[in-house]
């Protein structure tokens, strides 16, 4: 296993002493507790981390949101924030995590198909000083996992490897069929999770050239994907730990449940489908599916069955979408108002509050080895302030992407009035109000 570095706690952490010191203040409102809406107090230390839960806490300060419930923030394990790269105007770290702060993400995990791809420690190390000092949030760096990838190098620095199995930016030339098992070895050996993105292109039909969302969908089927996964199953170590990126169908889903892997469902593959009237705007990779597809995969998600939620948030500049759709890239914003569009279907009914934040916060977080995503003792005070009665219809205009535009236009939304990050605001009423101090995290096993 790779060693990897863990916070060091200025205060009683590092003492003999199994007793946490007491709370500085203590954040007290509702929240979920074995999976209902109760009064809770949370005893927060100065140093940020949750060292009391219970009732009737006493510290010298108090902050009561009264019926607003607190929920720890969440972990996105799907980001292009396309830095280094660009074009820095249409998206990059800085602004990325304050749409992430504002949409309630505390943790995202980066993807390496930036120009030029993270394939190397210096690249990496390149990317790492575009991260420090910039960003409102905490952030894991993936490592691309290619042919002529130095995985021994990423394995000492980077958070998480991704495979593409089809061409994307900066990974020209995906691995053959007979590359598969020895570059999953390869994972396996280094320590470090691994993401697939899964799609088969040798099932692609691209001509003639794709014209509408439907036409996406019949290019890249879903049987493309269906034949990746039993690729990557068929080939992957024990000891990986194996993740597949953006599940379209929930049949797909339940093969990769039924083998113990883990996997996420984006919300627009949640949310929209192929017959969605916002044209080459919603093209992403892989496609939406049927309307049919998408509710069989809502319903899954909504029971539970479904163990994280990513956002894939890959925007693209307003004129670079609105053109020839085959002409069109792939991608959409969606760190800002993943949580707040799931927070409206609580809301609505339509959606158990336990069942988000194991989706959105707890599974995520444990996947990528951090200690978060929980309102537990020891862990960070990374926690959002909600209010269920401020909902509002979401607007590109109240959001904050460079790339000025939203395929969620007029979606319900309940974004988070407060979050904290180790204990300290960074929004208050829906406004950014932090510095940039956000780190680079690792996955922390334990060993
Ligand atoms: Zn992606």
């Amino acid at each position: 296993m790779v060693p990897v570095p863990r916070r060091v706690s200025a205060r009683s952490r590092a003492s003999a002493s199994p007793e946490l010191p007491g709370p500085d203040w203590v954040l007290a409102g509702r929240g979920l507790v074995d999976g209902h809406l109760q009064p809770i107090e949370i005893g927060i230390s100065d140093d940020g981390t949750i060292v009391a839960l219970g009732r009737d806490l006493h510290a010298p300060e108090r902050h009561d949101v009264g019926e607003s419930v607190v929920l720890p923030s969440a972990t996105d394990l799907h980001v292009h924030f396309r830095d280094p790269g660009g074009p820095a105007d249409v998206e990059n770290f800085a602004a990325g995590t304050i749409e992430a702060a504002l949409g309630g993400v505390g943790l995202v995990a980066d993807m390496p198909n930036t120009r030029p791809a993270v394939t190397d420690a210096s690249r990496l190390e390149e990317k790492r000083a575009r991260v420090t000092g910039r960003t409102a949030v905490d952030v894991l760096l993936y490592g691309a996992l290619t042919a002529t990838s130095r995985v021994d190098q990423l394995a000492m620095a980077a958070g998480a490897l991704k495979l593409y199995l089809s061409p994307t930016t900066g990974v020209e030339r995906p691995p053959t069929r007979a590359e598969i098992p020895g570059l999953l070895q390869r994972a396996a050996a280094s320590g470090l999770p691994l993401t697939v993105h899964a799609e088969d292109p040798a099932q692609f039909v691209l001509e003639p050239p794709p014209t509408s969302l439907s036409d996406w969908d019949r290019a890249r089927p879903w049987t493309a994907e269906a034949a990746a996964v039993e690729e990557v199953i068929a080939a992957a170590p024990r000891e990986l730990r194996l993740h597949f990126a953006h599940v379209t169908s929930a049949r797909i889903a339940e093969r990769i449940a039924k083998a113990g892997h883990s996997f996420e469902a984006s919300p627009h593959h949640l949310l929209l489908s192929r017959a969605s009237k916002v044209g080459p705007r919603a093209k992403v990779n892989p496609p939406l599916r049927s309307e049919g597809e998408r509710a069989h995969l809502w319903e899954l998600f909504a029971l539970g069955g479904i163990p994280c939620l990513a956002s894939d948030h890959a925007p693209h500049a307003a004129s670079a979408k609105d053109v020839a759709f085959p002409l069109a890239p792939s991608g959409m914003p969606n760190v800002e108002t993943m949580l707040p569009l799931l927070l409206a279907k609580v809301r609505a009914g339509e959606l158990d509050l336990a069942r988000l934040t194991a989706a959105a916060m707890d599974r995520p977080s444990r996947w990528i080895g951090q200690p978060r995503g929980r309102i537990a003792l020891g862990h960070r005070a990374d926690l959002l302030v909600v209010d269920f009665r401020s909902r509002r219809k979401i607007t590109a205009g109240d959001l904050h992407a460079p790339c000025g535009w939203t395929a969620f236009e007029g979606y319900e939304g309940i974004f988070p009035r407060e979050h904290y990050r180790a204990g300290e605001r960074i929004v208050l009423a829906g406004e950014y109000i932090g510095t940039p101090t956000g780190v680079v995290r690792r996955p922390e096993f334990a060993a």
